[in-house]
C-alpha cells in the first residue's frame, strides 16, 4: 500500500480573493520542502484545454519552417538551461547529477531531431484510376501528455516533442511529486516564442487534471506513461470518445546471460542495468536469468559489482544511485523485501534523512514469488538459474509485461534467436541501452500500446488524409 510520505502535505492558502490549493515538493535525498506548486483545479484545466483548442487553430497554420525554427530555439534554450534543468532534478527526484545532466540533454537531442520534421512531415501520391491520389499527414489537436516522476524530462519530451512538430497543442501533466523540471520547460517554450496555449504546463492531482485528459472533448489524444493500473483505466476512459491513446506501461525485464558471454563484463553491467535510477526505472533488467553451467561464477564476480554501486547525495558527480524519490515509494520496495527474503546480498546506502533503499540482489527464489512476478520499481533484482536456451525464453516471457530485456552471449546466432523469442519492445545485446531517440520505443503485453521516439513517433500524433482528385471529370 502506497501512504503519503511524512512530509508530502498539501495545503490551501488564500490568494488575494481566490483560493489557491498548493502541493510541498520535497527534496528525496534530505526531506526538506523544496517548493509549494499550485495543485491546478477542474476549472482551470478546462480553461487551459480550451486555451490549448485555440491556439491549435493558429499554430497548425503556422508554416513548416517557421514551426521547425521555434522548436530548434526552444532546444537550444534548453542547452543553455541544462545546468538548471539538471540541478532542479536532483533536488526533486534525487537523480544522480551524471543522470540529471544526461536528460535534460536528452529533452534538446529530442527537440532538435522533432524540429527537423515539420519541413519533412510528407505524405504519398498513391496511382489511381481517373485521378490524382494524395495523403497529407493532419495533425490532431490538442494532445494531453501525462507523465511519471521517474524521468520527469525525458518523458515530458517524448511526447511534446513530436506532438508540437506535427502541428498540435500540448497540455502537460507533470507527477505531482516532480513537478519542477517541467514547470521550467514551459517556461523555456515561452521565451523561445512558442505562442502561449500551445505548450501549457499543469501541475496538480493525476484523478483531477490527468483524468480530464481523457474526459475532455477537446483533448484528442491521450498520451500516458505511468503504472499498468491507472494504464488500464485510462485506455477504458479514452474508449468513450474512440480517443487516440499511447500507453507506456510497466515492465519486468530480463537480462539473460549465456555461459558463452563475456561473464566478467556481463557481471560488472548487470547492476547498472537494473539498479540506475534507483531501479525507478521501467526498462529495469529485474530478473538476471543465468545458464545454470555459469551460475556460480556470475554471482561470485556479481557480489563485488554490488558492492560497488556508489550510492549517496546524488549532487556529488562519484554518485551512481541516489534515494528513492519518495517515503511512499520506499515502503512499496521494502514490501518485497521481508524479513527472512533470500538476500543474497546488497549493497550500502546512507543512513539519515533521505529516502534510502539499498542495491539488493535476491537469489535463490522461487517463480511465484513476489518479487519474481510483479514490477517492484527500486534497485531490488531477483537472480535466477536457467538449463538452455529455450528455457531461458520460456521464463523471460513469463511475464505479463514485455518493455525490454538484454541478452549476453558471444554467439551471434543465439543473440538473434533469443532477441526474436523475447516478446518485448526493446532488446539489447551485449548492452543495457534500450532508450535512444532515434529508434522506436515502446512495450509489447501489458508494457503499453504504441511507439514513441524515432521516425515513427510523429504517426501517433497525426491523421492519415487521403484525397482524390479527379481529372476525368
Ligand atoms: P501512476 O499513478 O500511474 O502515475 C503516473 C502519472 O499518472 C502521474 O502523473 C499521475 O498523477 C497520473 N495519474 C494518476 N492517476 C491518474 C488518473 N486517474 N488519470 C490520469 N492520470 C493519472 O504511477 P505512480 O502511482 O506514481 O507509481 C506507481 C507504480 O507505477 C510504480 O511503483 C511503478 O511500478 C509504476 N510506474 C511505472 C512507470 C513507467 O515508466 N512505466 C512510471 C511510474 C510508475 P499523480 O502524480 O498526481 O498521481
Ligand atoms: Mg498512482
Amino acid at each position: 500500500m502506497q501512504t503519503p510520505g511524512p512530509r508530502a502535505r498539501r495545503s490551501v492558502r488564500v490568494c488575494q480573493d481566490s483560493i489557491v490549493s498548493t502541493f510541498t515538493v520535497i527534496n528525496p535525498a534530505t526531506e526538506q520542502a523544496i517548493a509549494e506548486v499550485p495543485s491546478i483545479s477542474l476549472a482551470e484545466t478546462d480553461a487551459a484545454i480550451e486555451a490549448a483548442s485555440r491556439a491549435f487553430e493558429t499554430w497548425r497554420l503556422v508554416a513548416p519552417g517557421d514551426r521547425a525554427r521555434l522548436l530548434r530555439r526552444f532546444a537550444s534554450l534548453v542547452d543553455a538551461n541544462l545546468e538548471q534543468l539538471a540541478q532542479l532534478e536532483v533536488a526533486n527526484a534525487g537523480h544522480t547529477i551524471g543522470n540529471a545532466r544526461w536528460e535534460a540533454g536528452n529533452v534538446r537531442d529530442v527537440l532538435d531531431y522533432y524540429a527537423g520534421a515539420p519541413e519533412r512531415h510528407t505524405g504519398l501520391q498513391i496511382p489511381a484510376p481517373g485521378g490524382v491520389n494524395i495523403t497529407f499527414r493532419e495533425p490532431l489537436g490538442v494532445v494531453g501528455v501525462v507523465v511519471p516522476w521517474n524521468f520527469p524530462m525525458p518523458i515530458a519530451g517524448w511526447g511534446f516533442a513530436p506532438a508540437l512538430a506535427a502541428g498540435n497543442t500540448v497540455v502537460l501533466k507533470p507527477a505531482e511529486i516532480t513537478p519542477l523540471t517541467a514547470m521550467r520547460l514551459g517556461e523555456l517554450a515561452l521565451e523561445a516564442g512558442i505562442p502561449e496555449g500551445v505548450f501549457t504546463v499543469l501541475t496538480g492531482k493525476g484523478s483531477v487534471v490527468g483524468w480530464r485528459f481523457v474526459t475532455h472533448e477537446k483533448v484528442a489524444k491521450v498520451c500516458f506513461t505511468g503504472s499498468t493500473e491507472v494504464g488500464t483505466k485510462i485506455m477504458a476512459g479514452c474508449a468513450d470518445q474512440i480517443k487516440r491513446v499511447t500507453l507506456e506501461l510497466g515492465g519486468k525485464s530480463a537480462n539473460v546471460v549465456f555461459a558463452d558471454a563475456d561473464l566478467e563484463l556481463a557481471a560488472a553491467r548487470a547492476p547498472y542495468g537494473v539498479f540506475d535510477n534507483a531501479g525507478q526505472d521501467c526498462c529495469a533488467r529485474s530478473r538476471i536469468l543465468v545458464e545454470a553451467s555459469a551460475y556460480d561464477r556470475f554471482m561470485e564476480m556479481l557480489e563485488p559489482a554490488v558492492a560497488g554501486v556508489v550510492v549517496g547525495d546524488p549532487t556529488l558527480e562519484v554518485t551512481e544511485m541516489g534515494p528513492l524519490v519518495s517515503s511512499a515509494q520506499r515502503d512499496v520496495v521494502a514490501s518485497y523485501v521481508p524479513d527472512g527474503a533470500p538476500v543474497a546480498f546488497r549493497g550500502s546506502c546512507p543512513d539519515g534523512p533521505g529516502f534510502w533503499f539499498p542495491p539488493t540482489v535476491l537469489a535463490p527464489v522461487s517463480a511465484s514469488d513476489r518479487a519474481v512476478t510483479e514490477e517492484i520499481f527500486g534497485p531490488v533484482v531477483v537472480v535466477i538459474p536457467f538449463a538452455d536456451e529455450a528455457e531461458a525464453i520460456r521464463i523471460a516471457n513469463d511475464t505479463p509485461f514485455g518493455l525490454s530485456g538484454s541478452i549476453w552471449t558471444r554467439d551471434v546466432g543465439r543473440a538473434l534467436r533469443t532477441a526474436r523469442g523475447i516478446e518485448a519492445g526493446n532488446l539489447s545485446v551485449n548492452s543495457h541501452s534500450s532508450v535512444r531517440y532515434w529508434t522506436p520505443f515502446g512495450g509489447f503485453k501489458q508494457s503499453g500500446i504504441g511507439r514513441e521516439l524515432g521516425p515513427d513517433a510523429l504517426h501517433a500524433f497525426s491523421e492519415v488524409k487521403n484525397v482524390f482528385l479527379a481529372t476525368d471529370a
